[in-house]
């Protein structure tokens, strides 16, 4: 009521930013005038796990259609990494392996800028985001660290815009009695969620990266991510039915050995230095063909038409890039059908 300063929410399908959304349609039913716009943004990553991104889908077109009945003044807005940013475009197109721990390449790119990107754009805009304190130590101490003295705001890395936690000393106790004993709005569907949550660990991150355990292993990330050692939320997916899941699954587990196979790396990294470098071209070829058998198997869209445009035009870059030496670690070179001659 304060201002008319936009605010925009975080939202990642998971338990914390749902009861969150849930909170403030809430609140906002209760006023009787408005004085700001709100935005609630997904970020869809082309990586989510298909049963997540399919529930986020359907569950935002049941708010609007909610939203919109009671004239609440809240947008929805899908988030999308820029193409060269994309997972497979990274490493199906630029060879990188795919993020570990030591090399976590994705959750900036791929997660946080999407959502800055529509944010920044507002210099005083709010950035309404469900973390909550005791997740995890280091999460507490980076949380205190950006804290301002009002109890519930602090600041955003950039300074840009202040983040507003709503819910940051709430129990995870206190976060499913929100989402299970409101029963407005209906669209956030609490036995639902809560199926989809059986065993989940943590959500990713929406707006700012905090430090901690990777979001990896949350059933709110993403299906191909290797920063864990083993995805065992999409296993437990399996066995409770998902079955379609199971092709993707696989291809998880087979990229996080793939990544490691020195005959499918350079022996030289992109800047010239030796050392482990990108996949090779015909590693990437071997990933390319993978993937797109995995798609036929599962009956599930895992590459965009511009993603495969893409890494074949990062190819044809590679191939005509003279500083790009495609020695392997065996010291063997590499031929790839598509060239007229050999890359070096
Ligand atoms: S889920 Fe894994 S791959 Fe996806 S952004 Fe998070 S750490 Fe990266």
């Amino acid at each position: 009521m304060k201002d008319d300063c936009p605010w925009f929410l975080g939202y990642s399908g998971g338990k914390d930013s749902s009861a969150l959304l849930k909170l403030v349609i809430i609140a906002l039913s209760e006023l009787t005038s408005y004085h700001k716009e709100i935005t609630v943004i997904y970020c869809d990553t082309g990586v989510e796990n298909p049963v997540i991104t399919d529930y986020v889908y359907q569950t935002f077109e049941n708010l609007k259609s909610e939203c919109l009945k009671l004239c609440l003044p809240i947008k929805y807005k899908i988030a999308v990494p820029k193409l060269d940013d994309r997972f497979f475009v990274k490493v199906i197109g630029r060879g990188y392996p795919t993020p570990t721990n030591i090399f976590r390449w994705c959750t900036d790119k791929m997660r946080i800028n999407p959502v800055k990107q529509i944010i920044d754009v507002h210099p005083k805009a709010t950035v309404l985001l469900g973390i909550r304190n005791g997740e995890s130590k280091q999460r507490d101490r980076t949380i205190s660290k950006h804290s301002k003295s009002e109890y519930y705001l602090s600041q955003s890395g950039s300074k840009r815009n202040q983040i507003f936690s709503p819910i940051i000393n709430h129990s995870i106790k206190d976060i499913w009695s929100t989402l299970k004993f409101n029963n407005f709005p209906k669209s956030i569907d609490s036995q639902k969620l809560g199926e989809l949550y059986k065993d989940a660990g943590s959500e990713c991150p929406v707006y700012r990266e905090l430090p901690g355990k990777s979001c990896g292993s949350s059933r709110f990330g993403c299906w191909t991510c290797t920063v864990v050692r083993k995805d065992k939320s999409i296993s437990k997916m399996i066995e409770n039915g998902y079955s379609q899941l199971t092709y993707l699954h696989e291809f998880r587990n087979w990229i996080a050995e793939f990544r490691d196979n020195t005959e499918y790396r350079c022996a030289q990294r992109r800047n010239g230095q030796i050392g482990l470098g990108p996949i090779t071209l015909e590693g990437r070829k071997v990933i390319l063909d993978k993937l797109l058998d995995v798609e036929l198997k599962s009956g599930i869209a895992l590459l965009q038409k511009e993603e495969l445009i893409r890494i074949k035009e990062l190819w044809q870059s590679d191939l005509k890039n003279p500083n790009y030496i495609e020695k392997t670690a065996h010291s063997r070179v590499v031929k790839v059908k598509t060239h007229p001659k050999p890359p070096i």
